[in-house]
């Protein structure tokens, strides 16, 4: 008998766990924040480039709206299955340092965004951003309002460390002007914990989660991480209970990926400690009957919102957008990047800032942006990111809808794709129709290898086994 399992709470998040499907789908696929990804990015792109795409958006009628990413690189303590840009440092002269070039670098952006000040997101994200003391957040904050200013529904969000957060930084940060934070959990249970070298205190964390509801931050989200060292299905049931207890508005379930050799960090797990693909699987079971009995929508790849989220009344009215930090519903922004490594998408472009903090510290000095390298799409670049989004967002690809955005016959320019789409509609993950595309409850949890079929750098590099992203 096939072991398969309906989830639904509600409508439009209906989700279809069929292990079978799963098991036979398991390959390693990207989870597409951005396409293409970074790997094709080229030494060419510099600063210049990049203010030449800002500078048009002086251009023409309509303008994308603005967000900004601050990231801050450093850390106290490495947890071992970090695959972030990090640096572990407890100095805080090094801390301040980073500071005042980030002022710095928000000053040359600025100057690229002349009566352009419009901002609907900001997110600092790292690293450890909490690691800048209260002082440290408010002259970054307030660098960043001297030019531009949040939209009355903007988001500004924060990854916060409950480790290392005390109780009134939580009321500070809401005077500095955010309003969303995120917490990284990954499991509560102490062997877990010790595995990983990650000791974070339960109490800590549910006394954040609370403080921030007392503070009416608009949203909570929190990470956790299965597939981790010592990691069991009941371990992660109970960490799962206590999380969804304390209501955040959003819940993400992240796969933990064993990439050792191309993440240094994840050298320190022992392979043998790792849990089955047989028990992951059980634990993303469990875990979607949980937080669906509990009213947790899924919204798509590894997100579940609350019922009662301004996610899921955009998932159902086809207003949801995906960005580098998740699933939104704010449009399309044009993005700057802050800080070292940091990625901005201005236009049809990306671009990359230094991930080496000497070399980001040397172009600031020099009063040029950081930038690495970058990329400027192709048209079939931006059609098949375009694709993607339609249905990682709606689960729908209407081809009628492309044809009006690009000059093609969907049919015939996708003729490759179309033709190994066939493959998952056998498996009922997808039903293809004369007009459109339409994900299944059960292909929404493999939505990231339905895309990986239009993607064309996968496809010709025939890398199509990176990154293990069942969900
Ligand atoms: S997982 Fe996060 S907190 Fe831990 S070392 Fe990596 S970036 Fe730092």
């Amino acid at each position: 008998m096939r072991d398969v399992f309906v989830y639904s709470q509600h409508p439009i998040g209906t989700l279809e766990v069929d292990i079978d499907v799963i098991r036979h789908f398991d390959i390693k696929t990207p989870n597409y924040p951005l396409y293409p990804s970074i790997d094709y990015f080229i030494d060419a792109f510099d600063a210049s480039v990049h203010a030449n795409w800002a500078d048009n958006r002086k251009i023409g009628g309509t303008r994308r709206p603005l967000s900004i990413y601050v990231h801050i690189p450093f850390c106290r303590s490495l947890c071992f299955y970090c695959k972030y840009n990090h640096i572990i440092t407890n100095k805080k002269a090094n801390i301040e340092k980073y500071t005042s070039f980030l002022l710095r670098e928000i000053k040359l952006q600025e100057k690229l965004f002349q009566n352009d000040t419009s901002v609907e997101q900001i997110y600092f994200g790292g690293g450890t951003p909490s690691i800048l003391n209260d002082d440290q957040l408010c002259r970054v904050m307030s660098g960043i309002y001297q030019h531009f200013s949040l939209t009355q529904n903007g988001e500004c969000t924060i990854e916060v460390d409950p480790r290392f957060t005390k109780n009134d930084s939580i009321s500070i940060l809401r005077e500095i002007g955010f309003n969303g934070i995120t917490l990284s959990v990954q499991d509560f249970d102490s062997e877990v914990q010790k595995a990983v070298h990650r000791n974070q205190n339960e109490d800590d964390t549910l006394r954040i989660v609370h403080g921030a509801q007392q503070e009416k931050f608009k949203s909570i989200n929190i990470d956790l991480v299965y597939g981790l060292p010592k990691q069991s299905i009941d371990k992660f049931d109970r960490t799962l209970e206590k999380i969804i207890n304390a209501r955040p508005n959003k819940i993400s379930l992240v796969n933990y990926m064993h990439l050792p050799e191309k993440f240094k960090a994840q050298r320190h797990i022992k392979v043998k400690d790792l849990p089955s693909t047989e028990t992951k699987l059980e634990i993303i079971r469990h875990a979607i009957s949980q937080l669906t009995k509990d009213g947790y929508v899924h919204i798509g790849v590894n997100h579940f919102a609350r019922h009662d989220d301004k996610l899921v009344v955009a998932l159902q009215q086809g207003r949801l957008y995906r960005n580098f930090q998740g699933y939104s519903t704010h449009v399309d922004c044009d993005l700057i990047g802050l800080g070292v490594s940091a990625i901005s998408s201005i236009g049809p472009t990306y671009s990359q800032n230094y991930c080496d903090l000497d070399q980001y510290y040397d172009k600031l000095k020099q009063n040029t942006l950081p930038i690495m390298r970058g990329l400027e799409l192709t048209t079939d670049d931006l059609l098949r990111r375009l694709v993607m989004h339609m249905l990682m967002c709606n689960s729908l690809l209407s081809f009628e809808s492309i044809e009006t955005a690009f000059p093609i016959d969907f049919k015939h320019y996708f003729g490759t794709e179309m033709a190994e789409l066939l493959e998952y509609e056998k498996s009922s993950l997808i039903t293809l129709g004369d007009e459109e595309i339409t994900v299944t409850p059960k292909g929404r949890l493999l939505i990231c290898n339905i895309c990986m079929v239009f993607d064309k750098y996968q496809r010709k590099h025939n890398e199509r086994r990176i990154i293990t992203n069942t969900i």
